[in-house]
Formats: C-alpha cells, sequence, structure tokens
C-alpha cells in the first residue's frame, strides 16, 4: 500500500507529474482536455483535501473560468469517468486521483478534523472481502472503502490539546 496525502512529498511535481499524466492520457484516448477540465483538476491536486463541487466553483468563478454549477460539474464527472479525480461519498466531495492512468481500487482515508483525505491502493479481491465473496459465489466489480478518522497532523494537534 502506499499512500500520499498524509505524507511528506514534493508537492510541486506531484502536481505536475498528475497533470501531465492526465494531460497524455487524453491525448492518447482521444479526450478533451479542456482549460477547465485542467484547472478543476489542479484545483483538487493542490490541498490533497476533499473539496465538493461548490467549493469548485467557487474558485471558477473567482478566477472568471465560469459561474454556472454545470461548468464545475461537468468538469466533475469528466475527471472521475476518466479516472483522474474520485468521488468520496461520505463526504459528497471530490479528491484528485494519486494514481491516475492506472487500473485501481482505492481505499480512502479521510480525516474528520481537516478534511485531508489520503488514498491507498489495495486489491479488493484478496483479503477478507474478496474471501466472503469466493464463498458466497458473488463477483466483485467495484468496492468504496471509506475509512474515517484522525490524520497524523491532526492527531499531534490533538495531543498538544490535553
Ligand atoms: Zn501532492
Ligand atoms: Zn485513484
Ligand atoms: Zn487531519
Amino acid at each position: 500500500m502506499d499512500s500520499i496525502g498524509f505524507e511528506t512529498h514534493d508537492h510541486a511535481s506531484c502536481i505536475a507529474d498528475c497533470i501531465e499524466t492526465a494531460n497524455a492520457q487524453c491525448k492518447a484516448q482521444g479526450l478533451q482536455f479542456t482549460p477547465v477540465r485542467k484547472r478543476v483538476l489542479e484545483i483538487l491536486l493542490q490541498e490533497h483535501r476533499a473539496l465538493g463541487a461548490y467549493e469548485i466553483l467557487d474558485r471558477l468563478r473567482e478566477e472568471g473560468m465560469g459561474s454556472q454549477p454545470p461548468v464545475a460539474y461537468r468538469a466533475l464527472d469528466f475527471l472521475v469517468t476518466n479516472g483522474f479525480a474520485h468521488k468520496i461519498e461520505r463526504l459528497n466531495a471530490f479528491i484528485a486521483c494519486t494514481h491516475p492512468g492506472e487500473d485501481h481500487a482505492p481505499v480512502f482515508m479521510i480525516c474528520r478534523k481537516c478534511k485531508s483525505v489520503a488514498e491507498a491502493q489495495t486489491v479488493p479481491t484478496n483479503g477478507q472481502l474478496g474471501q466472503a465473496a469466493r464463498d458466497a459465489g458473488f463477483q466483485i466489480e467495484r468496492t468504496v472503502v471509506e475509512a474515517e478518522g484522525l490524520c497524523p497532523k491532526c492527531q499531534k494537534a490533538d495531543a498538544k490539546c490535553t
């Protein structure tokens, strides 16, 4: 498992790499990586924090890139459909994928305090869930795993207060 959101990493190159990967993938698949779609992905990558559609719309509006909700929704829909971003059901919010271009089953760790989200990869067909599914003769196509708790930073902040 590797996760990015809670660890220190080279954030500038992380944004550039993800944008570059998305750009290359769009080109290869004949998809339009429009300025709005690119900007929404950049906004999502900036903080590794889940953002609601309205927060994204606010940013776009501030930057003069569109003020109509469908603009944000359509861009998010494009990013999610093509695997550049994920929807966090628990928060009804979106986060940039940290492994774009890879076929993966993401698992999210959501900090309930600062709302930062780390993405880890697992293979759901392994482990106990996979075993239970095999026992039941069930074929898993998609799983949603969202764990809620405290990130390392917020745990430290909590320890200071008490
Ligand atoms: Zn980063
Ligand atoms: Zn992902
Ligand atoms: Zn936190």
